[in-house]
């Protein structure tokens, strides 16, 4: 396939280095023990952690670096073999089965040697239930204190019972988690912890906006790469830095008039996770077909406006509790028409992710009843974030071309 020339990015590269400082921190508390280390859930309280003076790991960073890497496809088996069904979450999956066949892309990348070890394990199943699976087997393999948050999904926007439910197992969680810190809650660490975390999703917010300029100068796969700070680094200062200069780069490509997609014809939205083992193989695909994939459900998920220092508690129960992934299907395909509207949306992408149905949302007609109402074509594509098996790259190209001539026939 011809590859488009695009120009790239620039704070690619303090990217890097800002993700190999996150992870070679994490790796020195491990080894020297001088600070104690939580997992969570990407979408889990790790405000609350961080202002108990926890380094915070997120395990599904680590499957997205196996599935991007793809080495994701061989690990799965690892982990069916013990077990656990091909057909749950392969982030699972393929994470479970790295440990179990004893590697890690971190080696690679960083020179470590294995995950981190944690001191305690915190999830929230506002996003599903499989992150309270996949965190119970490393509590079991490693006798380490699970914690958790258990939030009601399919419901309309933020209720406030819902949010008064949350805000009490935050609560809840802070003496237990006071017991492995050795430290109590101090609230304004906690105020200011949340403070920050606002501050990033405001920033990536801006920078994910910027692509409702014609031409956009970040498609979905650029945001991808550069939503790592705002998954695994919200909540510290350092996160912020990085999104400021982002933006002022992203400010400054609209200015020179640099296109993401060089000659820019359609703009999609893209519905679901991606395919991470794919990323560079699709943005040359839809480069190629002169398509920007402007914005997507999945980038803006980490948006979390609600937080406010003020109110630490209910502001965090009320981000993590309205999250896209938590709402029912009205709320949704408001949500999508929105987006649609904001960035000039010419078709609507859904991503049906064999082993994700949280994320996917295809399956259930809103597909028909988003375009009948929007009165804008869409196109399913069948593939998984993780496991390479389920996706057919010959028939995406296909479907995606033929999808962007019928874009082109009715324009
Ligand atoms: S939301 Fe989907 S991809 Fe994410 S942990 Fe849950 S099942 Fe896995």
């Amino acid at each position: 396939m011809e590859v488009t020339k695009r120009i790239e990015i620039k704070s690619t590269k303090p990217l890097r280095d800002l993700m190999a400082k996150h992870f070679l921190e994490i790796d020195e508390a491990v080894q020297t023990k001088n600070k104690k280390v939580a997992w969570c859930t990407s979408v889990g309280p790790a405000e609350l952690a961080i202002a108990m003076g926890f380094l915070v790991y997120y395990p599904e960073n680590h499957g997205a670096m196996l599935g991007s890497t793809r080495s994701a496809t061989d690990c799965i088996p690892f982990a069916v073999a013990n077990g656990y069904s091909p057909e749950i979450c392969s982030y699972l999956t393929s994470d479970i089965g790295a440990y179990l066949k004893g590697e890690t892309p971190l080696t690679k990348a960083y020179g470590i040697k294995s995950i981190p070890k944690p001191d305690v394990l915190i999830y929230n199943t506002n996003q599903c239930r499989d992150v309270y699976d996949w965190f119970s087997f490393y509590s079991r393999e490693w006798k380490v204190p699970l914690l958790g948050i258990n939030t009601p999904r399919n419901q309309p926007k933020a209720r406030e019972d819902v949010v008064n439910l949350v805000a009490s197992q935050l609560k809840e969680m802070v003496p237990n988690l006071e017991k492995v810190s050795g430290c109590k809650l101090d609230i304004d660490k906690f105020r200011e912890v949340i403070a920050l975390s606002r501050k990033c999703s405001d920033l990536w917010e801006m920078v994910l906006d910027t692509a409702s300029a014609r031409p956009s100068p970040l498609t979905f796969f650029d945001a991808c790469i550069h939503m790592g700070p705002a998954v695994v680094m919200r909540g510290r200062q350092e996160a912020n830095e990085y999104y400021r200069m982002l933006l002022a780069e992203m400010k400054e490509r609209i200015d020179q008039g640099i296109a993401a997609v060089e000659g820019e014809k359609h703009r999609f939205y893209w519905e679901g996770m991606p395919v991470w083992g794919k990323l560079r193989s699709m943005s040359e695909l839809f480069a190629k077909l002169k398509a920007c994939i402007v914005a997507s459900t999945y980038c803006s998920s980490w948006i979390f406006s609600a937080l406010d220092p003020k109110d630490p508690f209910t502001s965090m129960a009320r981000a993590y509790s309205s999250i896209f992934i938590t709402l029912d299907d009205k709320q949704k395909e408001d949500y999508i028409e929105e987006k649609v509207k904001h960035f000039g949306i010419d078709g609507v992408l859904y991503h049906d992710a064999k082993t994700c149905p949280n994320n996917t949302n295809s399956r259930y007609a809103m597909t028909t009843r988003l375009s009948e109402r929007m009165g804008v074509p869409n196109l399913v594509i069948n593939g998984d974030l993780n496991d390479l098996r389920c996706f057919s790259e010959e028939q995406t190209i296909t479907n995606v071309e033929a999808f962007v001539e019928q874009i082109e026939e009715s324009k």
